[in-house]
């Protein structure tokens, strides 16, 4: 066991302070890496104050990890130390039942174990990325392309993951009309993807503050969504992606899909009850579904098609002192678009 440089949350109240978390010895399995960057995910502030429920405290949070191989155990053969890699949400699972043995761990039927805040088999509870250096599994590691930096890389692990998913599944392409609900962190990375795949892409915000960003970034259009917004988009969309932290009109959203189209949850709005109009769905034949981040084998295709691509989340380099005020600024709703740490100011 090693202790380590970490930002804490000593409780759901606090704010984040300097401390160390304990890391395990590198087993035969093991890859060990310097955590030399990670991002802010809104999950992280969700989590630590206690908005899904009670945590175990002290917990370092994060799930964007980008950084370099530092030791890897006896049975490893896919990663050599100076590595560049990443770790995203999850850091275990059984890894034999059907969808861990399909490529979707998030879902594994004994439990996925993730990266921060779940009792790990050995029984001690996982913490997070807001730290220097980390030990995992071989199979929830992921390798970085070369030619993206490790700083922007960073958020690709999570809300690269996140949105990929649910844009693979729903066939964004070329001829395919998605709409993005929320530009922060996964809504910007969202559009990023699927204007690389080929789709056309508009954002639909509750400000007007982000326009010129999202056309800049590709967008065929943008909407500050008001009553009269939502008459004239109404049966535009294929695909929709709701990646809002808060609450949304879900039905006046759908009425936005055309025929067949799907509306995909991917925001983890803290009050999780959704009503939904019977008749806004059935007179299109509707789908609303949901979607959590992605399995390992699509992360890493996730990256490889950035690599190819050259897909750039937007950040903001922070040092750790910074954080609680990132953190509130996040959900100001006032990230340009992703804070990412910087973990050599520990
Ligand atoms: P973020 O950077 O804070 O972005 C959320 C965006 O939602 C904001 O930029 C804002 O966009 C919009 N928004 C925020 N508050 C709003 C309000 N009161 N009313 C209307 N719109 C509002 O957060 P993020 O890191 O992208 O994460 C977004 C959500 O996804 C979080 O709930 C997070 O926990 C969740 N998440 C889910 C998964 C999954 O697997 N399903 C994975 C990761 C994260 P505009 O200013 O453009 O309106
Ligand atoms: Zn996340």
């Amino acid at each position: 066991m090693s202790k380590v440089k970490a930002y804490v949350a000593p409780s759901e109240a606090a704010p984040l302070v300097a401390s160390t978390i304990n890391r395990r010895e590198v087993g035969p399995d093991d890859v060990q890496l310097d955590v030399l960057f990670c991002g802010i995910c809104h999950s992280d502030i969700h989590t630590v104050r206690g908005e899904w429920g009670k945590q175990t405290y002290p917990l370092a949070p994060g799930h964007e990890l980008a950084g370099k191989v530092t030791a890897t155990g006896k049975n490893v053969s896919s990663f050599s130390i100076g590595d560049h890699v990443g770790v995203g949400c999850l850091v275990n699972s059984c890894l034999e039942c059907e969808p861990c043995k399909t490529g979707h761990e998030q879902f594994c039927q004994k439990g996925a174990i993730a990266t921060y805040g779940s009792v790990d088999r050995d029984g001690t509870v996982t913490q997070g990325g807001y730290t220097q250096s980390a030990v995992v599994n071989q199979n929830f590691v992921v390798h970085i392309p070369k030619n993206l930096p490790l700083d922007a890389a960073a958020p690709l692990l999570c809300a690269g993951s996140t949105l990929w998913a649910p844009l693979k599944r729903w066939n964004a392409g070329p001829g395919k009309k998605i709409a993005i609900i929320g530009f922060g962190g996964l809504g910007h990375v969202g559009l990023k993807l699927a204007k690389a795949m080929g789709a056309e892409v508009t954002i639909l915000s509750h400000s007007d503050k982000k326009r010129d960003d999202a056309l800049k970034m590709g967008a065929a259009a943008f909407y500050r969504m008001d009553a009269e917004a939502f008459t004239s988009l109404a049966e535009s969309y294929d695909v929709i992606l709701n990646t809002v932290s808060a609450t949304v009109d879900t039905n006046a959203y759908l009425n936005l899909l055309k025929f067949d189209g799907a509306f995909v949850v991917i925001g983890a709005d803290p009050t999780p009850t959704v009503s939904l109009s019977t008749s806004v769905g059935i007179s299109k034949q509707r789908v609303f579904t949901l979607s959590l981040i992605s399995g390992i084998k699509e992360t890493q295709e996730m990256l490889n098609f950035c690599g190819e691509h050259n897909v750039l989340p937007e950040i903001e380099v922070i040092p750790a002192q910074y954080i609680n005020d990132a953190f509130d600024r996040v959900v100001a709703s006032d990230v340009r678009y992703r804070f990412v740490i910087d973990t050599s100011t520990m």
